[in-house]
C-alpha cells in the first residue's frame, strides 16, 4: 500500500541583521504545504503545484533535487511522488526555494521511518537550494529543519547550531512587489571590509547569541545592527531608511533586510508590539506607489511539521 503525508513548510528569515550568511530564523503560519505519496517505480516527479508557476522537471525544481540527493544516498528501491501547495512567493526572500527543498526531504524521512537528522536533512536540501543560487547555502534551510534561531557554524564540515528562542519574540514582514536581481545583491556587496566594521560586526553577533540564551530583550536590541551589508543592499529597497525608522520609532527590536531582499523584517518583544509596528511599516508603504504585503508571526521553534500521515 502506498503510504503519504501532508507536510506544512514555512518560510523563514536569513541573513539575520549582524548574521549575514550564518543566522536565521523560522516564521510560524507563513508557508507552503506539500504532500509526498510513496510509489512502486523508483524515482521522484513533481505531480502537482499550486500557487505559482514552477518546474515540473524534477532535476529544475529545488524539492525534486533534494529529494534526488535523499533518496541517491538511502537506495529504497521504490520512488516518491510531490505535490507542492505554494503560498510563499518565490524571490520574495523569506525562503520560498527553501520551503520546497526542505519540505520534500523532511516528508520523505518521516515516510522512510527517519533514517537521517535534522543536520543530514540540511545537507540533502543544500543540494536542491543550489539549484535556484547556484551555490549551497543553509542559512533558510537550517530554520525551516530545526525551527527557531539557527547559526550556520560551518558549511563543510556542516555544523549547525540551533540556538534558544525567547519566548516573546515576533517577527514583522514587509514585501515590496518589487524584484532584485540576486547577482545585482551579490555584486553590489563591497570585497573587503575595514577592520573597525568587521570588529563591530562579531561584537554584535557574539552578543546577540548571547542575549538569546539569557532572554535578554535590551542586549537584542543593541545587537541587532548590521554595519557591513545593510549600507549596500539597503539602497536596493525602495524607502528602507523610512520604514526603518517608523519600525524603531514604533518600539522594534531590530530591523534588517530578510534574505537578499525585497522583504525587510523587523523583530518585536510581544504580539501587541508586533501589530504597531506593523501599521507604522504599512503607513510608509501606502504613501507610495508601491505594491506590498506584511506579514506578523511569531518566531516558529518547531519548524517544518507534519499536517496528517
Ligand atoms: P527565495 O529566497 O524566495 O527562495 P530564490 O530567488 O532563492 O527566492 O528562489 C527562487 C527561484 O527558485 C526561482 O527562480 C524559482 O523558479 C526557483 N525554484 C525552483 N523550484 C522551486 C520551488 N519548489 N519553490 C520555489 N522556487 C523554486
Amino acid at each position: 500500500m502506498n503510504k503519504e503525508i501532508r507536510i506544512f513548510s514555512p518560510g523563514t528569515v536569513s541573513n539575520v541583521a549582524c548574521g549575514f550568511d550564518v543566522l536565521g530564523f523560522c516564521l510560524d503560519h507563513i508557508g507552503d504545504e506539500m504532500l509526498v505519496r510513496t510509489t512502486p517505480q523508483q524515482g521522484i516527479s513533481i505531480t502537482k503545484i499550486e500557487g505559482y508557476d514552477l518546474p515540473y522537471e524534477t532535476e529544475k525544481n529545488v524539492a525534486g533535487v533534494s529529494a534526488l540527493a535523499l533518496i541517491e544516498d538511502f537506495q529504497p528501491g521504490f520512488g516518491f511522488e510531490i505535490e507542492i501547495y505554494k503560498r510563499i512567493k518565490p524571490g520574495s526572500g523569506i525562503g520560498s526555494s527553501a520551503a520546497s527543498a526542505a519540505g520534500s526531504v523532511f516528508a520523505i524521512n518521516e515516510l522512510l521511518g527517519k533514517p537521517y537528522n535534522k543536520t543530514q536533512l540540511t545537507a540533502f536540501a543544500m543540494k536542491g537550494e543550489a539549484v535556484s543560487s547556484q551555490s549551497e547555502h543553509a542559512d533558510n534551510l537550517a530554520p525551516a529543519i530545526f525551527g527557531g534561531f539557527v547559526l550556520v557554524k560551518s558549511l563543510n564540515p556542516l555544523e549547525i547550531l540551533n540556538l534558544p528562542t525567547p519566548e516573546e519574540l515576533y517577527a514583522v514582514i514587509i514585501h515590496p512587489q518589487i524584484e532584485i536581481k540576486t547577482l545585482e545583491a551579490r555584486a553590489i556587496l563591497p570585497k573587503d571590509i575595514p577592520l573597525q566594521k568587521a570588529i563591530t560586526q562579531w561584537a554584535n553577533l557574539g552578543s546577540l547569541v548571547h542575549a538569546l540564551h539569557s532572554d535578554d530583550y535590551s542586549l537584542l536590541q543593541r545587537s541587532l545592527q548590521d554595519v557591513v551589508i545593510e549600507p549596500y543592499r539597503s539602497q536596493l529597497i525602495p524607502h528602507f531608511d523610512e520604514v526603518k525608522t517608523a519600525a524603531l520609532k514604533q518600539g522594534a527590536l531590530g530591523f534588517g533586510i530578510s534574505g537578499s531582499g525585497p522583504s525587510i523584517f523587523a523583530i518585536t518583544k510581544g504580539e501587541d508590539s508586533a501589530r504597531s509596528v506593523e501599521a507604522a511599516m504599512r503607513k510608509v508603504y501606502e504613501s507610495s506607489s508601491l505594491q506590498f504585503e506584511t506579514y506578523l508571526s511569531k518566531i516558529n521553534k518547531e519548524g517544518i511539521k507534519t499536517i496528517s500521515k
